[in-house]
Order: C-alpha cells, then structure tokens, then sequence
C-alpha cells in the first residue's frame, strides 16, 4: 500500500509540485540577479492577488502571526483603541498582541460559531473613538467567516484603519482590498497561497501607510518595524538587491511561483472554484447527517469546513480512522468547543477529486467507529452540489 495521505487541514495545505520544485532548488544567495527578479516579481504579483494596486506588499520571513505583529507593532501607539471583531481564538489572539503593544482593546465577541452584526459592530464604532478595528476574515478555530467589505465601509465611516487577519482566507476567500477599503490585509504561505510555512505577508495601503509615517514613537518591535522592511520591499521591487535581515530564499522563490499559478488561474475563477467546494463539502457533511459550527450558513467560510462529531463519536475514535483511509484532518481548536468538532480544509490547489476522496476517507472513517448511515451519501451529495454549480 503506498505511504500517501491527503493533508486537509486547515493549513498547512498540500502543494504544487512545481512549488516544492523551487523550495529544493539549490538556494542563490539573497543578492543573486535571478532572485532578485523572483523577490520583485513577487511583490507585484501580491498587489494583484490582494486586489489593491495601491498597497504597498511586505514579504518577511515568519509565520501568520508574524505578519499579526507587522500589523500591531507599526499602527499602534500607547494609549490607541482597538475594537477587536472577535469570531474565536484568533481574535483574542489580535487583541492580546495589540495590548502588548499598549492598546486600549475593546473585544466585540458573538456566540461561538456566531458572527457579531454590523449594528452593534455601528454601535461599538460610535460608543468609543477607535484608532484601528481587526476582523478575522475566516476564523480557523470556527470556519466563520466575516463581512469584510461591510466592515470596511463602517472602518470608512468613522474614520478607523480596518485590519484584516486573512490568514484563512487571502486567495481563497473573495477579499478586494482597494475596491472595499480595507487598509491592511495580511496572511501567511501555509494556507491558500499555498507555499510551505515560512513567510509571513502583508499589503497595507495608502491610510496605514499615512498612519505609521505620522507615528510620534518608536515601533516597540525591532523585527517587525516596516522602517526596517520598507526600503528593502522597494530596493527589490526596483530590482536591486538589498539587506535588512536574510530572507527566506527558498520560500521566497517558491512563492513567485505559487503566485503566478494563482493569477493565471484568475482571482475571480479561484473565488468561484473555493464557493463551489465549499459547497459541496457542506452539502457532503450535511447528507452525512452532521452539524456544523458556523450557527447560520451563511456565516460557513469557503475555505474551511467544521463539522461537530455526531452523538457517540469522539475526535480520538474518528481521526485515526480516517487518516488511515487517506485523509488528514484536523481536530477542534477554539477551547469552549475543542472535543466537540473537526476541521476539513479545501483551499489552495484542492481540486474536486482531493475533496471526494476526503469525504470518502471521512465515510470509511464514521462507519468504523459504528456510526449509522447511508453509506456513499456524503460522495453523492458533494457531487450533487458540484454539478448543480456548473
Ligand atoms: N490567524 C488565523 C486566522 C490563523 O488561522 C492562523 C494560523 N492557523 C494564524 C492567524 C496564525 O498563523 P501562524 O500559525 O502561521 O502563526
């Protein structure tokens, strides 16, 4: 039997191998002309797929929490407010990272699986005078996923810079950074833009760029200061080789690569193609008989999916039993519900046959564990939806 399982997790994701080609080559040196062209190439390219041709693109080595700290470390100043949109632990991770940093941080939380509305998110803007507002795009720990460009016109309303964790959802997720006005979107390699762990990457436009040059104090983080990064992102966008700290050559390379996969399958066709698996997914889990978190569904995140466990089954049962049958997926992650659901994810290069194998695996996996039901329905109804899409 051959060693191999599909990795569905909510990152890091399965990879091109075109990808992982870049990520073996023989490292250049960081001032190398062809890597240079590569590190350009790919900061033009993040301007697309973030959809703000007027942002200015930060790639830094690092993870998604990195590019957390990009954001908080340069727009905050002691004594500044934040609202924290709070989905689950990625939003209490923001406010605690911004709170270092010596914000005020006022959380706007919603049930789990629940998503505050944009009344009392209105309500909240008008109550306090907030420098910065954060959203979690799609919350991990949930697979909620936000109204981004609804909070983008109140961020505009009331005059507050809007960031954006898209760690879950950049180039999965619909996200149009300029057309919506968001002012800093940021993610990491390891989920849809599909380039192994390692980089952290930001876009931050016109405001936040306005805000962190009005700064009156010193970015509290050395690493993470973007007076640091910002001539080097454009010594390189102007193909000349600079140096503040080593980047990650290898990712970096590996990168440019993903990124010219995306655009050429087109952001618009890449939103679409993450809608329609995701649509077959939840009809899958659904005809399977299973409940998901997201309270409403229209609250479900397109790139992620996180069914609760039916009565009887434990994470501990289910998960060996289906990654056994080819699928890895990941267990609960936001404490109040941890035991009581799973997370399928199916961003990046997922393509129809990765997900019905997975639902397959997940199928195998229900029927060992002795639970009952139609077995196929979860394969059929995923196809339904499918082709119901066109
Ligand atoms: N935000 C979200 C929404 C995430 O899903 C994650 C990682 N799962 C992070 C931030 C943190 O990213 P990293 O683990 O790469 O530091």
């Amino acid at each position: 039997m051959k060693d191999r399982t599909l990795l569905m997790i909510p990152g890091p994701i399965e990879f091109e191998p075109a990808v992982l080609a870049a990520m073996g080559a023989p490292t250049t040196s960081h001032l190398d002309p062809g890597f240079v062209e590569a590190f350009g190439q790919a900061l033009e390219r993040l301007r697309q797929v973030f959809l703000c041709p007027d942002g200015q693109p930060f790639i830094v080595a690092g993870s998604g929490t990195l590019a957390m700290d990009l954001a908080g470390a340069n727009l905050i100043e002691p004594g500044d407010r934040a609202l924290v949109i709070n989905t689950g632990f990625f939003g209490d991770r923001f406010g605690a990272l911004l709170e270092r940093y010596g914000a005020g941080v006022t959380h706007l939380r919603a049930p789990v699986g629940g998503l505050p509305t944009l009344e009392e998110v209105e309500r909240a803007l008008k109550g306090a005078s907030f420098k910065l507002m954060t959203v979690t795009h799609v919350d991990t720990s949930t697979g909620v996923v936000a109204d981004v460009k609804g909070l983008a016109a109140l961020a505009r309303r009331y005059d507050v810079l809007l960031v954006v964790d898209g760690v879950c959802s950049v180039a999965g997720e619909e996200l149009r950074m300029t057309e919506w006005g968001v002012d800093v979107a940021l993610t990491a390699s390891q989920k849809a833009i599909s380039v192994p762990p390692g980089l952290a990457l930001l876009v931050a436009g016109p405001r936040a760029m306005e805000a962190f040059r009005r700064r009156k104090t010193p970015v509290a983080n050395y690493y993470a200061d973007w007076g640091n990064w910002l001539p080097i992102m454009e010594a390189y966008e102007a193909r000349r080789p600079s140096y503040f700290a080593t980047p990650a050559v290898n990712l970096v390379w590996a990168l440019n690569v993903s990124l010219g996969q995306i655009l050429e399958e087109g952001m618009e066709a890449r939103f679409a193609r993450h809608r329609a698996l995701s649509r077959a997914c939840k009809a899958a889990i659904a005809a399977l008989g299973l409940e998901q978190v997201p309270l409403k569904p229209e609250y479900a995140a397109h790139t992620m999916t996180a069914p609760r466990y039916p009565a009887g089954v434990t994470g501990a049962d289910l998960l060996p039993r289906v990654k056994a049958a080819g699928a890895v997926l990941a267990g609960g992650l936001h404490p109040e519900i941890k035991a009581e659901y799973f997370r399928i994810g199916h961003m990046g290069p997922t393509k129809l046959g990765d997900l019905l194998a997975t639902i397959g695996a997940l199928e195998a996996g229900l029927a060992a564990c002795g639970y009952t039901f139609e077995k196929g329905a979860g394969v059929a109804a995923a196809m339904a939806a499918w082709d119901e899409q066109g």
